[in-house]
């Protein structure tokens, strides 16, 4: 069997994992990261979009705004090409107290959330798909964020610097002597073969599965419970700005214009199990209802995609016992030397995505204090690889270099504007030969034909240069067609509804995919199964 080794072995290769790699790795630390599938297909790659002003929490949670507003500047200059500066709404719609709009500038007041109230006409004249009946609208500093752009840089940063960034990796057993963690077991899915990791520390940084892993490791009590959460995005921007409906935190009540879509979410519904990912047509309906409250004719507009993702809230049943039975949303590490009598393993759970380098920051920390060592973090000042000229993102960004290249460059994916050069260097650099993996990378696929019209396309040009038999790019072009299909079925009515049709016509009709040879196991949209294939989570938007 395979060995490695390393100082510092992260599980979990979500915004958090692949924050602590990047910032163990800026403090010297040889790390690997191990991800049971692809980078950032977890809870990270099915949020909301948003990146936090704060607002949000500015009544009811003051620590949580503070802590927003000051990573959401701090991400602004260190990853300022992930972020749109969409800037943020929150909007008193009929029906809503507007006493409310008092509580929260007096909140961000006190939190230092910059929040400045305009009137309703400025609002309506900046977004004129808003409601027109608001009553009241506060201006804050929300912004949306490209979480795979994110993740990306965070893993390149940490790799140019030696980490050893190992997706499809699942732990499978964590190794520990008397008294502390020594290492895992990881079982790499793309080769069948399992890898001995010995590790000088070990971070649980799985999210909503990190109970999981603590588990594997025999710690037991450690309770997160996931919340799942429904989104809805719409094929088009309906507003340019976050907007976010001035009440409790509750369903529903914020719109996200995220690249070409605005999304609007979410529920909150505890579950047992993280990878639960089931969608009622009542949630369908309630986000739809949602989305008519804050722009009307929302319903009529076309729904792209349909996904849902687990917060992990974070319940300690060892608390629990001395009777606290809080679920918290604030970020918790436990440090199980502290908790268990176990040293060298720490678990990082809970928490935000816009306050990902914090969590990875006290959790670097903790390990430095466990092993003694003073080796500050540098992550609020260095930029990640592709940022550092501090540009921040255009949405335009992609149709003008299309400009640039009308005729000196063949698109593969007209709806998300993506080069076949992009696509043949992606496939040459990564080495990777998975549809779906290539449309996280390059959005290949994620645009309104949800793959119609580019995924045969891509499917040959990858067959090409890898040489795949035909059988595995067969059922790599299935895979993904199935993928798709989860996201689509529960929102199939009106344009998407006509586009599935048309979907399904090329894909059985001209080209008969479910019959091609390959793997047999995999079917594909029209027959409607809903199971994922070997073993891959549902997807995105
Ligand atoms: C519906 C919803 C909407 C949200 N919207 C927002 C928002 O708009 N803004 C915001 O700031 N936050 C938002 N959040 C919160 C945010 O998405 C999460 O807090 C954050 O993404 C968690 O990141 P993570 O890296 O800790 O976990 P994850 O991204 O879940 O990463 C954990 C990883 O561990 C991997 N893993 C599990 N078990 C193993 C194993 N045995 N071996 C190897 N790997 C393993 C998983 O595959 C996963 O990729 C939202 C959350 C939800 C659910």
């Amino acid at each position: 069997m395979p060995q490695l080794q390393a100082d510092l072995l992260v599980i979990g290769g979500g915004a958090t994992g692949a924050g602590i790699a990047w910032d163990a790795a800026l403090r010297g630390f040889d790390t690997i990261l191990v991800e049971r599938y692809d980078l950032a297909t977890g809870t990270t790659g099915r949020f909301h979009g948003l990146l936090h002003s704060g607002g949000r929490y500015a009544v009811k949670d003051p620590d949580a705004a503070r802590e927003c507003i000051e990573e959401n500047r701090i991400l602004r200059r260190i990853a300022a090409g992930s972020i749109e500066d969409t800037g943020g709404l929150f909007v008193v719609t009929p029906g809503d107290d507007p006493a409310y709009a008092d509580r929260l500038l007096a909140g961000c007041a006190e939190t230092g959330v910059p929040c400045e109230e305009i009137g309703v006409e400025q609002a309506l004249r900046s977004e004129p798909r808003l409601n027109p009946q608001i009553k009241r609208a506060l201006r804050v500093p929300d912004a949306s964020i490209d979480v795979w752009l994110l993740v990306n840089g965070l893993a390149r940063g940490a790799a140019d610097r030696g980490a050893r960034i190992l997706p499809y990796h699942e732990v499978v057993a964590v190794h520990r002597g008397d008294d502390a963690i020594t290492g895992v077991r990881a079982h790499n899915h793309v080769t069948g073969e399992d890898v001995d990791i010995e590790a000088g520390f070990t971070i649980n940084a799985s999210g909503a599965w990190a109970a999981q892993v603590c588990e594997l490791a025999g710690i037991e009590g450690v309770g997160v419970v996931p919340g799942k959460g429904i989104m809805i995005a719409m094929n088009h921007r309906l507003v340019n700005t976050v907007v976010n409906r001035c009440i409790p935190p509750s369903d529903g009540d914020i719109l996200v214009p995220i690249r070409t879509v605005s999304v609007i979410g979410t529920t909150d519904v505890h579950v047992t199990d993280p990878d639960d990912h089931e969608i009622s047509q009542d949630e369908v309906d309630q986000m739809l209802d949602s989305g008519e409250q804050l722009v009307p004719g929302f319903r009529q507009a076309r729904a792209l995609r349909v996904w849902t993702g687990a917060r992990p809230l974070f319940r300690d049943e060892k608390a629990d016992q001395a009777g606290d039975r809080e679920i918290s949303r604030a970020h918790t590490l436990l440090d199980h030397l502290e908790r268990d009598g176990l040293a060298r393993f720490l678990t990082i759970t809970s928490g935000k995505l816009t306050t990902y380098r914090l969590m990875a920051k006290d959790t670097v920390d903790g390990m430095c204090r466990q092993l003694g060592l003073d080796r500050p973090t540098t992550t609020a000042d260095t930029p990640l690889p592709d940022y550092r000229d501090g540009s921040a993102f255009r949405l335009g960004g992609r149709l003008r270099h299309k400009e640039d290249h009308l005729l000196d460059e063949q698109l593969v994916c007209e709806c998300e504007l993506v080069p076949r050069a992009w696509l043949e260097e992606h496939v040459r650099a990564s080495g990777t030969t998975n549809l779906d993996d290539l449309r996280r990378s390059l959005r290949l696929g994620m645009g309104p034909c949800q793959g119609g019209f580019c995924m045969y396309r891509a499917a040959g040009i990858v067959q090409g240069i890898k040489d795949l038999a035909a059988p595995e790019a067969d059922t790599s072009l299935r895979n993904f067609l199935e993928e798709r299909w989860k996201g689509v079925w529960p929102i199939l009515y009106g344009d998407q509804l006509r586009q599935a049709r048309l979907d399904d016509w090329i894909f059985q009709g001209l080209l008969d995919v479910e019959h091609l040879p390959g793997d047999g196991a995999a079917h594909v949209a029209s027959h409607g199964r809903r199971t994922a294939p070997a073993g891959m989570p549902d997807e995105d938007a």
